[in-house]
């Protein structure tokens, strides 16, 4: 199936409700699309005269909204979906590694990684913030004809690795390069993974980098109690797994943040992915610095981490986007869900139920996450000039009938199994009436992601 390439034509959707994020919710909209861009957005009955001889698309008793900005997938670790459950966050981690590394080939990861990128259009993402290893997601995002920042990963705890990996990281980044069929829509960063994974000579080295060539950088920071220990004075697992390896450690006894302060490693605006630990004095770091975070609810509930101090993080104005993290730690790549769970947490934690609004969520799952990434001024709202980057969520299911207040319908009633129509720079990527996603083969992705699981789910023991 070929994508409904919309450049050059215009179309107009047409919709109960039209959000638009930025600006009221309105009843009985539409956008007008030319090319890929957003040239209008307001009520259907005035964008009908403007829209001259533009397709028209009337999604009836639904709402368009921009597309879901993920600003945390691993696409790659897909098919390990629900492969690790009950495993402590050290066992979890390294069998996670060692399936990736041993037992999946190239296009092992990267048809896992479509199957990802499958079901982020059908949940109506547009945007995925990605962290790879492999560097498959960039193949697979493209693809899928989704947008995104594809996080090239690097790893080293051994200050001795240091130089061999940095030869790998830039080798890595000038292939990907290289490699890349759709530049405008997929661009590549750096990921430092953790303090765990990473020595401080790397990630001054990845953070002179990042500057050096404007490539944006995201971490896994501030995650769990294992972490916080090991930062503190080198005790907990990641302590113990470094005197197995005769790796030497000096912990700085201080936050993962202020270390990631001290090391420079701010300077360089990351994305910090997590941010659980993070106290009011990193608060203050993150903003002094103008870094973002990306809010992981599910991921972190699921791994027994905690709740990340949001409410703070917003009160404080700092950019803060929602993301799923991998599937083998959510399972789902649900964006409603995602803000649904983040939602709930925030108010149960706070037993406050202004701790955070429907729409509030909603922001954080679009335009926040945009932000977030500094994909802001493309994408994550809609707004004329814009990137067509946008989504269809249906409204006529029986959880959510009636209709009294369409945001709280989004968040509290609706899932990414509602999600009708996701359009990526002006082409459709998913329809559901038309059967689905429109550039990837589902029956073929299927049959290889059993296949390959079928490889790795003898490996998880040990
Ligand atoms: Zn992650």
């Amino acid at each position: 199936m070929i994508g409904t390439r919309a450049q050059g034509d215009a179309l107009l959707l047409i919709a109960r409700w039209v959000l638009p994020v930025r600006g009221p919710a309105i009843e009985h909209g539409a956008v007008l699309v030319s090319g890929n861009r957003i040239a209008a957005v307001g009520r259907a009955a005035s964008l009908v005269a403007e829209a001259g001889d533009a397709k028209v698309r009337d999604l009836g008793d639904a709402v368009l909204l921009p597309g879901f900005v993920n600003a945390h997938s691993h696409l790659e670790l897909t098919v390990m979906r629900g492969l690790l459950e009950e495993a402590d966050f050290r066992s979890w981690i390294t069998k996670l590694t060692r399936i990736k590394l041993e037992r999946m080939s190239h296009e092992d990861l990267l048809d896992s990684a479509r199957l990802g990128a499958l079901e982020a259009v059908s949940a109506g993402v547009t945007c995925l913030a990605d962290t790879c290893d492999s560097g498959v997601a960039v193949e697979a995002i493209e693809d899928a004809g989704l947008r995104g920042v594809v996080y090239q990963e690097v790893f080293g705890p051994d200050p001795a690795q240091c130089g061999e990996s940095m030869q790998s990281l830039i080798g890595k980044l000038e292939r990907l390069d290289a490699a890349r069929s759709a530049p405008d829509r997929v661009r590549l960063g750096v990921s430092p993974h953790a303090p765990f994974t990473v020595s401080a000579q790397l990630f001054e080295h990845v953070a002179d980098l990042s500057i050096a060539r404007q490539l944006p950088m995201a971490i896994h920071a501030a995650e769990s109690e294992a972490e916080r220990a090991f930062l503190r004075d080198g005790s907990g697992p990641f302590g113990d797994r470094f005197r197995e390896r005769g790796i030497s450690w000096t912990p700085p006894a201080t936050s993962t943040i202020a270390w990631l302060e001290t090391l420079g490693v701010l300077a360089a605006r990351p994305l910090l992915i997590h941010a659980v630990q993070a106290t009011p004095d990193d608060l203050v770091r993150i903003a002094n610095a103008d870094a973002s975070v990306v809010h992981c609810p599910k991921s972190n509930a699921k791994l027994g981490h905690g709740i990340a101090p949001v409410r703070e993080m917003l009160a404080r104005g700092l950019r803060v986007g929602l993301g799923t993290d991998s599937v083998a730690s959510n399972n789902l790549c649900d964006m409603l869900d995602e803000a649904r769970s983040a939602v709930m947490m925030a108010r149960a934690v706070s037993r406050n139920a202004d701790a955070m609004s429907a729409r509030r969520a909603i922001e954080m799952a679009t335009i926040g996450g945009a932000e977030a990434i500094g994909l802001d001024s493309e994408t994550g709202s809609l707004e004329p000039g814009k990137r067509a980057d946008l989504c269809a969520v249906s409204l006529d299911g029986l959880h959510a009938t009636p209709i009294h207040d369409v945001e709280a319908a989004l968040v509290f009633s609706c899932t990414a199994n509602d999600v009708a129509l996701t359009v990526v720079d002006g082409v459709t990527v998913y329809d559901r009436e038309a059967g689905g996603a429109t550039l990837l083969d589902e029956t073929r992705l299927r049959a290889r992601l059993a296949e390959i699981a079928r490889v790795i789910s003898g490996s998880t023991s040990g």
